[in-house]
């Protein structure tokens, strides 16, 4: 992959949850730990690439769903990515899934070459691409995302989100979408 892959882009990484807000907890670790691992993987891929990245958070502290928002808006060239790892009553759920929101039709193209690219990377089942009117997606002026990365609460995935070559995977996948998007690669 050449140099200046994304030159055009900015990627604002949102590790989803930090702080007080711990996200999905099984007992055994906790949704906002997993994803900051994430988010560093995708930071460290798009820097080597020459992508330019904002992260919405630095380490294990809590950032208003607002602040995340205004972060990513505050950039005329931000591609917005919200890291998350699901959670579900049923213990069998597994599988995949991005959200976008509204009627910028990028966030749906941005949705659905990371869904790919993801599913490449780790032969995960298919969740889909989903719309829903999340905070920091329907708050985001820019094309946006959120990526539930697996399940914390069904024991087989929860073993793959706990092993570092899977959520590299993840990243990679992360990374690869977005690169795609940002060459151009928009599915209208
Ligand atoms: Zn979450």
């Amino acid at each position: 992959m050449s140099l200046n892959a994304g030159a055009a882009m900015r990627v604002v990484i949102d590790a989803g949850h930090g702080g007080h807000d711990r996200g999905a907890d099984n007992g055994l670790v906790y949704e906002k730990h997993l994803a900051f691992d994430v988010a560093r993987r995708v930071e460290a891929i798009l820097k080597a690439q020459g992508v330019k990245t904002v992260m919405t958070r630095e380490r294990d502290v809590f950032i208003p769903l607002s602040k995340r928002a205004d972060i990513s808006n505050s950039y005329r060239d931000a591609v917005f990515v919200s890291v998350h790892f699901n959670s579900a009553s049923s213990r069998s759920a597994t599988g995949l899934e991005t959200f976008y929101y509204g009627t910028n039709k990028d966030s749906h193209a941005l949705a659905r070459l990371v869904q790919s690219a993801l599913l490449y990377k780790t032969r995960k089942t298919d969740r889909g691409v989903k719309y829903r009117q999340l905070y920091v997606l329907s708050h985001n002026k820019r094309p946006a995302i959120l990526v539930e990365c697996g399940f914390l609460s069904t024991s087989s995935e929860l073993r793959n989100c706990l092993d570092p070559r899977y959520r590299q995977k993840i990243a990679e996948g992360i990374a690869m979408g977005v690169i795609r998007f940002g060459r151009g690669g928009k599915v209208r």
